[in-house]
């Protein structure tokens, strides 16, 4: 066996309503008093978070709510959060939201402790720390950001970096469905396929694959495929929205030790010039890019296809195929966007998009098949 190591956060809590007597459970573990909520302000105005305040509160935790967050967050975001983080005298860090909120939190719990400047964590493995203890409770079944050592932020008009680092793992992380039942279908559908995503690329990916990635991977997928539709059709079919939230975060697990690979690095450029959503930019792509990859990765798509597609048989090309298939198919039943046209791209942008995607390198590294700028473009032109 090749030699690997698997890294994730060392506690879970799955409880379905376990954001209401959150302040008991912070206080069972951590002897501190303020705690920093780092959210996005559509959730804090929604009420989604007060019973989970209220909690805080009861249990004596001074709460310095900052929920300036917004998709894809700009350096200056994190960096002003930082500051107010500093100057409330925070103690721990809790990212309560989407991705972006606990991608944000990551780099507070450093920020706020460690006098090393973000322009100097960009990149694989250059955070010094040390930081403060991090909780990550998701709201949206899809990033696996609470369990992943990643932070992704936008640097430029159109670009965004990456910074990896094991100093990025949260303490815990607390998965309660109930937070994500009011997720309209269209976001339940992105945010689902975004976690399909990181398995299917986790499991081909080609430079850490590894046994327990792979265990990962197949019991995210096995887990999701049968739910990821009754939770788009039924918001509040408990059952569903837990297993989405827990298929998520196994996903991340696989992923976070077994990056992904084309998929996300040719739905970037959508999200950067074209700001589709993270995982509706990943649906884009997801089956041109795998028919792409076929020729070298048929027989682990035909493993995967064994898992996700019930009665499948054939050849490991008609079942790779099967995979592919079924995946148009459930992307379609979540009335999801399908084409570049449908999210306003033109003929005459797929060069710029093309050329834009070779720049991720980090995430190309990872593909099982290499990727040209050519082989980029017929892959938008597929997509179109
Ligand atoms: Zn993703």
């Amino acid at each position: 066996m090749t030699n690997f190591e698997f890294q994730t956060v060392p506690s879970f809590i799955i409880e379905f309503g376990g954001a209401r007597r959150l302040g008991a459970i912070l206080r069972e573990r951590y002897p501190l008093r303020r705690l920093c909520l780092v959210t996005d302000a559509y959730l804090h105005n929604s009420g989604l978070l007060d019973a989970a305040l209220a909690s805080l509160r009861e249990e004596g935790w001074a709460v310095c709510v900052i929920d300036d967050v917004v998709a894809d967050p700009p350096e200056a975001v994190v960096l002003a959060a930082a500051v107010r983080a500093r100057a409330a005298g925070a103690e721990i860090i809790l990212g309560l939201g989407g991705g972006s909120s606990l991608d944000v939190a990551k780099l507070i719990a450093v920020l706020a402790a460690s006098e090393q400047p973000l322009e100097d964590m960009y990149g694989v493995g250059k955070v010094t720390g040390p930081r403060l203890p991090l909780v990550q409770i998701p709201t949206t079944a899809g990033t696996g950001s609470e369990v992943t050592p990643i932070s992704i932020v936008t640097t430029g008009e159109t670009t965004k970096a990456g910074i990896v680092s094991p100093h990025l793992y949260a303490d815990l992380a607390i998965l309660d469905a109930e937070l994500t039942v009011g997720l309209p279908p269209k976001f339940t559908a992105a945010t689902g396929m975004d976690a399909m995503v990181h398995a299917i690329e986790a499991y081909t990916s080609r430079v850490r694959k590894n046994p327990m990635s792979d265990m990962f991977a197949v019991q995210a997928i096995k887990i999701m495929t049968g739910n990821l539709l009754p939770a788009c059709q039924d918001g509040s079919n408990h059952r569903a929205r837990e297993a989405m939230l827990l298929g998520a975060m196994l996903a991340g697990q696989a992923f976070a030790n077994a990056p992904v690979a084309a998929v996300h690095a040719l739905a970037y450029p959508l999200g950067g010039i074209f700001h589709v959503p993270h995982g509706a930019s990943n649906v884009l792509v997801l089956p041109h890019v795998l028919r792409f990859n076929l020729p070298v990765a048929h027989a682990l798509y035909a493993e995967l296809a064994d898992v996700a597609v019930p009665g499948c048989t054939g050849s490991t090309e008609a079942r790779a195929l099967a995979l592919i298939r079924y995946l148009e198919g459930l992307a379609e039943a979540t009335r999801i966007v399908t084409t570049l046209r449908q999210v306003g791209v033109k003929v005459t942008d797929l060069p710029r998009l093309a050329e834009s995607a070779m720049l991720q390198t980090r995430l190309l590294a990872n593909n099982p098949r290499e990727v040209t700028e050519s082989d980029a473009l017929a892959i938008y032109q597929a997509a179109f």
